[in-house]
């Protein structure tokens, strides 16, 4: 990426990778939206991902982190990376009958400094539950962090929290979206190979 990471620069490699397009779009879930985020597109490049990796550890460097957690998939490249630049562990927690949890022989010491490392945050819901696993086996979450929040705002973490940068993204029932009524067509994300 670049060696001073701003939130600009972040959106611009973003938008570069066709990992955030702008427009009309029909998600998966069946909701619209103004905008499409795919941090993977970014992530795929190892120096777009090594880059990112820096700038959290930049942040977090000086707080002591002896670990890294993420939740698995979207976390674990992105913790991977932290991990690599701040020079410690990075483990991931995995679903398993429906919680996170710790699995393959992965552990936690009793006091261990963690740092929760995500790609993207939407409601922090993955956050907390990555930042439960780790008091449940009574390491101390001293931050959380992510490379794109997309909360709007509305993230409820009750940790120190950082992010690389914040987009706003609504999404809107079919019903109810404003870019249908305007008569802009909708687009499935992902149908030109993210390529805007
Ligand atoms: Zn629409």
């Amino acid at each position: 990426m670049m060696t001073a990471v701003t939130a600009d620069s972040v959106l611009d490699r973003f938008r570069e990778r066709g990992a955030l397009l702008e427009g009309h779009f029909r998600l998966t879930s069946g909701l619209h939206s103004s905008g499409y985020l795919q941090c993977a597109l970014v992530l795929q490049h190892p120096r777009d991902a090594e880059a990112c990796g820096k700038a959290i550890a930049s942040y977090a460097g000086t707080l002591g982190v002896q670990v890294v957690l993420s939740p698995a998939l979207g976390g674990i490249v992105i913790g991977q990376e932290v991990g690599r630049a701040l020079g410690v562990r990075a483990i991931f927690a995995e679903r398993q009958d429906g919680g996170l949890t710790l699995r393959r022989g992965f552990s936690l010491d009793r006091g261990e400094k963690v740092l929760v490392v995500e790609d993207v945050v939407t409601t922090g819901g993955s956050t907390t539950e990555t930042i439960d696993v780790a008091r449940a086996a009574g390491a101390e979450v001293l931050a959380a962090a992510a490379i794109i929040d997309r909360s709007g705002g509305e993230r409820r973490i009750d940790v120190p929290f950082h992010a690389l940068a914040s987009v706003a993204l609504p999404t809107y029932t079919p019903e109810t979206c404003p870019l249908c009524a305007s008569g802009l067509p909708v687009v499935k994300p992902g149908s030109r190979n993210g390529k805007p």
